[in-house]
């Protein structure tokens, strides 16, 4: 069976992100993808629950999107960023102004999450040595995920993936996300830290954290980190490689605040997970700072594929979809079908805490940490046998489709999820 040969062959030269090989089973061999669904070589169909980490938001091999990136690619296939420009990348920061918060005015272009965070912590430790000054803290949440290059690394706290190189990283000092009863706490260890360390940027994924498990905190007190930050001349820099593009309800997470990041990370949905792009958009005051008669203060980082014209050609395209009335209409059923269920499941005696924002729905489980570690994959796997995946991240299970899932397919996650419920 033709399955069995793409897993065996596989695991014969293969080294998958995230798995210890030792203890792991074989990997699902998908052969394609259409909407919210994937096939396996089997022609058994799953439903892609969580849109491949967040990213095709628009549906798979969406027809819009595939058929812009075509074009591009038979006009203008790729030329370096240095020295040279091109249409796609001039209109698509054309259009990231226009959606983005009023105060980013500067487009640099990257080739994933990471190392858009990278070039963001580099712009901040340099907007300070370019006035002479050495800064060499940044502030980030408690159980953040920026990515796994060094800096972000450095700013991310989950020890799984940092643990090994420690002692090789930035200096970082934590802070516990602000929830409704800890604001004046948080802000109060924030400004210590502002006081005894000579802090260059605060990094954050704003309102939403991704990784640790889609735990949400509150939109005034991250308002008034910043706002901390920024009397304190320290730039703030907001991770929205997962919540940006819509999943929060808005077109970006910062929409919610009034204290706007300086500087702002995107990837993953940026391209509708056709194409590994990313940006760091900055203010022009953090711009200006690079701007000399000595050559050396300029921003002398680059990655081979910035700017990538497929890449920007899929993101204009994705960029088009996000408003358009039929996306806006299936975000607003998403969230108040979530709701719906939400509501159904909260009172059930194996959850903890449900939370809905946009079309990102969590539920924890209420089962000790101990149960947990088996109980994840056992999840998981429940889950794919029935066509669901889903990727439960500690003791909680989340949900994030592409936006263009159907009703009932919706409706067959929840009931997935229901039935797991009853077999923990
Ligand atoms: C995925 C993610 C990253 C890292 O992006 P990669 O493209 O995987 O390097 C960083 N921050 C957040 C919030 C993410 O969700």
């Amino acid at each position: 069976m033709t399955v069995e040969n793409l897993s065996t062959r596989d695991k014969k030269h293969l080294w998958h992100p995230l798995t210890q090989h030792k203890l792991n089973k074989r990997q699902l061999a998908i052969v394609r993808a259409k909407d919210a669904l994937l096939f396996d070589e089997n022609g058994k169909e799953y439903i892609d629950g969580i849109a491949s980490w967040y990213t095709v938001m628009y549906g798979h091999s969406n027809k819009h999107i595939v058929s812009a990136m075509t074009k591009q690619m038979n006009k203008l296939d790729f030329v370096m960023f240095s020295g040279l420009t091109h249409e796609p990348a001039i209109e698509l920061s054309e259009k990231l102004m226009e959606i983005l918060p009023a105060n980013q005015a500067k487009i640099f272009f990257n080739d994933n999450g990471s190392t858009a965070i990278e070039a963001a912590i580099k712009m901040a430790l340099q907007f300070y040595h370019n006035k002479g000054e050495l800064r060499d803290t940044l502030i980030a949440f408690e159980n953040g995920f920026h990515g796994d290059t060094f800096g972000a690394m450095s700013a991310s706290g989950l020890s799984s993936y940092n643990g090994p190189f420690e002692k090789f990283l930035l200096k970082v000092v934590r802070i516990p996300t602000p929830q409704e009863n800890n604001i004046q706490e948080v802000k109060s260890r924030l400004a210590k830290i502002l006081q005894e360390n000579k802090c260059a940027a605060f990094v954050f994924e704003p309102l939403v954290q991704g990784a640790a498990g889609m735990k949400f905190h509150s939109a005034k007190g991250l308002d008034e980190l910043i706002n901390l930050c920024q009397e304190n001349n320290v730039l703030s820099i907001a991770d929205e490689i997962m919540t940006g593009f819509g999943k929060t309800g808005r077109n970006f997470a910062s929409d919610y605040l009034e204290n706007k990041p300086d500087i702002i990370c995107l990837s993953k949905a940026l391209t509708a997970g056709m194409f590994p792009l990313s940006i760091t958009s900055c203010s022009q005051a953090v711009f200006n700072r690079f701007l000399s008669d000595e050559v050396h203060k300029g921003f002398f980082h680059a990655h081979t594929f910035s700017a990538h014209p497929i890449g920007c050609a899929a993101a204009l395209a994705g960029i088009e979809l996000l408003n358009s009335p039929e996306i806006a209409e299936r975000r607003k059923y998403i969230e108040s079908a979530h709701n719906s269920f939400a509501t159904r499941i909260e009172k059930h005696e194996k959850v903890g805490n449900v939370r809905v924002m946009g079309v990102i729905l969590a539920i924890d489980l209420n089962i000790e940490m101990e149960r947990y570690g088996n109980l994840r994959d056992d999840l998981y796997d429940f889950f794919v046998e029935r066509g669901v995946l889903l990727r439960p991240l500690g003791n909680t299970i989340y949900v994030l489709p592409p936006y263009v899932i159907t009703n009932s397919e919706l409706q067959k996650i929840y009931e997935t999820i229901t039935a797991a419920l009853e077999t923990i």
